[in-house]
C-alpha cells in the first residue's frame, strides 16, 4: 500500500513539474522526497529506485552537471544528424513572422497572445469604398457576357477600376494610391468574388507582382516614377516566374540574365542580356510593364569577382526589343488576362533591377519575404468571398425552389450541403480577416499564409460542389442566367496558382513549420551552424522541457484533468481548451516525427501533411473562436460556432489518428495515441439537430444569414446587371407570408376544394381566390411571388448552332 502511495506521489508530482516545464530541480525534489520517504517509512527498495532517478535527473538535468559530460556528447551526435537546411529553405525559413502559429507549436497557446490582436474594423474610407465602389463594380458583371461573350472584362468596367484606384490598394496614399489595410484589401476581394475573373483582375495587382516588390525594394526613383502609375493604371504590371520547366520548382528557373555592355545612342551602356520563357503570366497579354524573375550571371566580372549572382528580379517594358508579348492562354472557367511572356537577348541596363544592380541576387528572398502577406490575402478571400455568394444563392434557391409541395430546404439531404457551406464559410470569414487583422498590426504570417492559401481555396472547392449539388440542373445549364456554374469550373485555378495545393499542403505548412514555428530547432541548428556548446545546450534542453512538458499535458488533459484556462466564455472555452489540449499532442508528434524520421522526413510527404492538418485546424479554430469572442452574436450563431469547431477538431483528431496508424516505428505510434489520446477520439462529425438549425436560418431571412452575406453585392440598382443574391432576399422577405398561402392553397387542393385539372400554381392561385380561401391581395401578391420565382428558377436555351466556333463543323441533324 506504502508503495503505491509512493509511486502515485511520484508520478503525479512529476506529471505536475513536466506540465509546467519547471525544470531539473523541483523533479529531482520530487524524486529525492519520495526517495527519502520511501527509505524512511520501510519501502527501501522503491526508496532507493527513487533515489537513482534522482541521481540521474541531477546528472542529465543540471546545467552545471550536464555541460561537462553530456551535452557534448549529444552535440557531436546532432551536428552528425541534422538536416541540412539549404540556402533556398533558409531564406524561406527567414521570411515573416512567427505568431499564433508558434503558439500552437508551443503546446501551450497563450490565449491572451491572440486576443491582444485588436480590432478597429475598416476605416470609414474604407468602409464606403466597399459599399460603394465595389457594388458598382460588381454591378457591371455577368460570368456569360464575361467568360462566353467578350472573353475579357466590358471596357467600362476596366476603365472604372483604373479610375477609382482598384489596382493601387497596397500603394501608399502618397504615391496615388488608395493605401489600404490588410482588412479592407480582404473585404474588397471578398465583395468582388461575384465574378472570379474580376476578384483575378483585381487580386493579383495588389498581391506578389511589381507593386509591392517596388514598395518593398524598390530605389527611390523606381518608386516615384512607376507606383502613381500602377496606382492609377496607366501601367498594368504582371510577375513573370513560372516557365515550362520551373513550376512548383520555382527556383530552378533556366531563364538567364548576364551582365554586358552595350552601345545606345553612341554610349556604353552596362546592362543585361536576357534571354527567357515564361508561361501562364497572369495580365501578361495586357500588361505594359512586366517583372521578371531570372538567374543574373557576369561571366566577365563587370560587376566583381562573383560570376553567379542568382535569382534576380527586374521590371521589363513592355516595348523592350527581344520582347514577345500579347497572346493568351485559357485558364480553365475564367479568361482573366494570363499568357507567355518570351525573350530573346532582351538588353535592359542595370537600373531595371528592382532596387537598383545591389539588389542583383536578391530576388528570391524578396519574392518570399513578400509571399507571406499576399497569400494570406488575394486567393483565401477571394475564396471566402465565393463562399458568401454561395451560401446566400444556395439558401436562397433551396427555399424557393419546391418538390414534393415543400422547399428543398426543408429536405433533410439539402440541409446538410447548406449547412455544410455555411460552416466552411464562417470559417473562412473567421480566418481571413483575423489573420489580415494580424498583418494589419505588424505580422507577416508565413506560415499562416500557406493554411489559408490551400484550406481555404480547398473549403471553395468543397463547398461550390456542395452548392451545384443543390442547384440541380439550375446550375448545370450555362447561360447568363447561370450565376454560378462558370465559378465552379474555374475553381482548379485558385487550386493551382501561388503554390500549388497538393505541394503546399504536404511539405509547406508542416515541412516549414516544423522549424520555422518551432520554438526550439531554430536555435539548435543556429548554434549547430556557429559551433556553439552553450547556446545549444540552452536550446535542446529547453527543447527536451518542452516534450516533457507536451507529453504530461497531452496526457493529464487527454483524460480531462488540469484544463486550460481561456479567455472565452462558456459557449468557446470548451472548444479553446480543446485546441490547447491538441496542440500538446500536436507539439509532442512533430517532435516524434522529427526525432524519429530525422531528415527522411522531408520526404516522407505524407507524415507531414497529416502533422500540417492537425495545425491547419487548430489555427482555423482558433480564428473561429476569435471571432466568435470580438463579434456581437446573432440568434442561431451559436450552432454555427458548435458545428465549425466540432468539424475542425474532428478533422484534426482524424489527422492525428492516420498519423499515429502511418508513423514507420509502430511502436512509436502506439505510444503516441495512448499519450495523445488516453481515451481514444473525443470528437465526431456535428450532429444532425445543429444541421437542421443551421440550414433553417440560412435559408430564410435571419440575421444569421445577414451576417453570413456582409461584404457581398446585395443591391439591384438601376442600370446594373441582374443580382441573383439581391433577387433571393428579397423572395427570403416575402417567404413566409407565401409559405402560408402555399400551404392553404395546397390543402384545399389536395382535398379536392378546387379543381383538379389546377395542376400550375397561378391556376390554384386563381381558384383559390374564387373560393374565397384567399383574398384578393394574397392573390395578387402570391401571383407576383410566383412570377418571381419562376423567372429564379427559369434558365437559358440558344439557337442550334450557337455555340460552334466553326459554323461549317455544324451538323444540322434534322435538316430537312
Ligand atoms: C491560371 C494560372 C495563373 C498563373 N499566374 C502566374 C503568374 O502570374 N506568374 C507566375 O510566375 N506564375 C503563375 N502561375 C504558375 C503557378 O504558380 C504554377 O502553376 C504553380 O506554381 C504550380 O506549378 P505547375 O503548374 O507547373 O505544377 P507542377 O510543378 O508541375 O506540379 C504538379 C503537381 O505536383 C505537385 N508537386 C510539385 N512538387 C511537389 C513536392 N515537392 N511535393 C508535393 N507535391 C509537389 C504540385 O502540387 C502539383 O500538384 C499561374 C498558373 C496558372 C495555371
Amino acid at each position: 500500500m506504502l508503495q503505491l502511495l509512493l509511486i502515485i506521489v511520484a508520478v503525479v508530482g512529476l506529471l505536475m513539474v513536466m506540465r509546467r516545464e519547471a525544470g531539473a530541480l523541483p523533479a529531482l525534489g520530487v524524486l529525492a522526497a519520495t526517495g527519502i520517504a520511501g527509505i524512511v517509512l520501510g519501502a527501501p527498495v522503491l526508496g532507493t529506485l527513487l533515489l537513482i532517478g534522482a541521481i540521474a535527473v541531477a546528472a542529465c538535468g543540471l546545467p552545471a552537471l550536464r555541460s561537462k559530460w553530456l551535452t557534448p556528447r549529444i552535440f557531436a551526435t546532432f551536428k552528425k544528424v541534422a538536416p541540412k537546411v539549404s540556402d533556398t529553405e533558409r531564406t524561406a525559413l527567414e521570411a515573416g513572422s512567427v505568431a499564433w502559429d508558434g503558439e500552437l507549436f508551443s503546446g501551450k497557446p497563450n490565449w491572451d497572445a491572440l486576443m491582444a490582436y485588436g480590432d478597429d474594423g475598416l476605416s470609414d474610407e474604407e468602409r464606403a469604398f466597399v459599399d460603394h465602389q465595389c457594388s458598382v463594380a460588381s454591378g457591371m458583371t455577368n460570368a456569360w457576357d464575361i467568360t462566353r461573350e467578350r472573353a475579357d472584362l466590358p471596357p467600362e468596367l476596366w476603365e472604372y477600376l483604373k479610375k477609382e484606384g482598384f489596382f493601387g490598394m497596397i500603394i501608399p496614399k502618397q504615391y496615388g494610391g488608395l493605401g489600404f489595410s490588410a482588412k479592407a484589401q480582404s473585404a474588397v476581394l471578398q465583395k468582388l468574388a461575384i465574378n472570379e475573373t474580376l476578384m483575378v483582375t483585381v487580386g493579383v495587382p495588389n498581391s506578389l507582382g511589381p507593386g509591392e516588390l517596388l514598395l518593398k525594394y524598390g530605389t527611390q526613383q523606381q518608386k516615384d516614377h512607376y507606383l502613381p502609375r500602377l496606382a492609377d493604371g496607366r501601367e498594368i504590371p504582371c510577375f513573370g516566374l513560372t516557365g515550362p520547366r520551373a513550376g512548383s520548382d520555382a527556383t530552378s528557373i533556366p531563364d538567364t540574365g548576364v551582365v554586358c555592355k552595350q552601345v545606345i545612342n553612341g554610349e556604353e551602356v552596362l546592362g543585361l542580356r536576357l534571354n527567357f520563357e515564361k508561361r501562364w503570366i497572369t495580365l501578361a497579354p495586357i500588361a505594359t510593364v512586366v517583372g521578371l524573375a531570372f538567374r543574373m550571371f557576369d561571366p566577365d566580372g563587370l560587376l566583381g569577382s562573383e560570376k553567379d549572382l542568382g535569382i534576380t528580379c527586374a521590371l521589363i517594358p513592355r516595348d523592350t526589343d527581344g520582347m514577345e508579348i500579347g497572346r493568351r492562354h485559357h485558364p480553365i472557367g475564367s479568361p482573366f488576362m494570363n499568357g507567355p511572356i518570351m525573350g530573346k537577348d532582351v538588353f535592359v541596363p542595370l537600373d531595371t533591377i528592382i532596387g537598383g544592380p545591389e539588389m542583383a541576387g536578391q530576388g528570391w528572398r524578396m519574392l518570399v519575404e513578400c509571399l507571406s502577406v499576399g497569400r494570406c490575402i488575394t486567393l483565401p478571400s477571394g475564396a471566402t468571398g465565393t463562399s458568401r455568394y454561395a451560401l446566400g444563392w444556395s439558401g436562397g434557391f433551396a427555399r424557393v425552389r419546391r418538390q414534393f409541395n415543400l422547399p428543398v430546404a426543408e429536405m433533410e439531404g439539402v440541409q446538410e450541403p447548406l449547412a455544410r457551406i455555411a460552416a466552411l464559410s464562417y470559417i473562412a470569414q473567421a480566418a481571413v480577416m483575423e489573420t489580415a487583422n494580424m498583418i494589419d498590426q505588424g505580422e507577416k504570417p508565413a506560415v499562416p499564409s500557406a493554411i489559408l492559401k490551400s484550406q481555404l481555396t480547398e473549403f471553395q472547392r468543397d463547398l461550390l460542389s456542395h452548392a451545384m449539388d443543390i442547384h440541380g440542373g439550375k446550375a448545370v445549364t450555362l447561360g447568363p442566367r447561370n450565376y454560378i456554374g462558370i465559378g465552379y469550373s474555374a475553381n482548379p485555378v485558385a487550386i493551382t496558382v501561388e503554390g500549388a495545393n497538393i505541394m503546399t499542403r504536404n511539405l509547406m505548412i508542416f515541412g516549414q513549420g516544423a522549424i520555422r514555428c518551432h520554438p526550439y530547432v531554430l536555435e539548435e541548428l543556429a548554434a549547430k551552424d556557429a559551433d556553439d556548446l552553450k547556446a545549444f545546450d540552452k536550446a535542446f534542453f529547453g527543447h527536451a522541457g518542452l516534450i516533457f512538458g507536451n507529453t504530461a499535458r497531452a496526457f493529464t488533459q487527454g483524460l480531462g484533468l488540469g484544463k486550460a484556462a481561456t479567455p472565452f466564455d462558456e459557449v468557446a472555452a470548451p472548444y479553446a481548451q480543446e485546441v490547447a489540449r491538441l496542440s500538446a499532442g500536436f507539439g509532442l508528434c512533430a517532435d516524434a516525427a522529427m526525432a524519429s524520421l530525422g531528415s527522411a522526413l522531408k520526404s516522407r510527404e505524407m507524415v507531414s501533411a497529416r502533422l500540417g492538418d492537425v495545425l491547419s485546424n487548430l489555427y482555423l479554430t482558433s480564428m473561429v473562436l476569435k471571432q466568435w469572442h470580438a463579434s456581437d452574436k446573432v440568434e442561431s450563431e451559436a450552432a454555427l460556432l458548435h458545428y465549425s469547431c466540432r468539424l475542425l477538431l474532428h478533422r484534426a483528431e482524424q489527422a492525428l489518428i492516420e498519423l499515429f496508424d502511418n508513423l514507420p516505428n509502430k511502436g512509436l505510434g502506439k505510444l503516441l495515441s495512448w499519450l495523445v489520446m488516453p481515451l481514444g477520439r473525443r470528437w465526431t462529425t456535428p450532429h444532425d439537430d445543429l444541421t437542421r438549425e443551421i440550414a433553417q436560418q440560412v435559408s430564410r431571412h435571419s440575421a444569421l444569414r445577414s451576417k453570413l452575406l456582409g461584404n457581398t453585392w446585395d443591391q439591384q440598382e438601376e442600370g446594373q446587371q441582374d443580382n441573383p443574391l439581391a433577387r433571393y432576399n428579397a423572395l427570403l422577405v416575402d417567404y413566409d407570408r407565401a409559405e402560408a398561402l402555399y400551404r392553404t392553397i395546397n390543402k384545399a387542393y389536395a382535398k379536392g376544394e378546387l379543381p383538379v385539372e389546377a395542376l400550375h400554381p397561378e391556376q390554384r392561385i386563381e381558384a383559390a381566390r374564387e373560393a374565397e380561401l384567399i383574398s384578393e391581395d394574397d392573390a395578387r401578391f402570391m401571383v407576383a411571388y410566383e412570377a418571381e420565382v419562376l423567372d429564379m428558377l427559369t434558365v437559358d436555351d440558344f439557337a442550334f448552332d450557337a455555340f460552334a466556333q466553326q459554323q461549317e463543323k455544324v451538323i444540322w441533324h434534322n435538316a430537312a
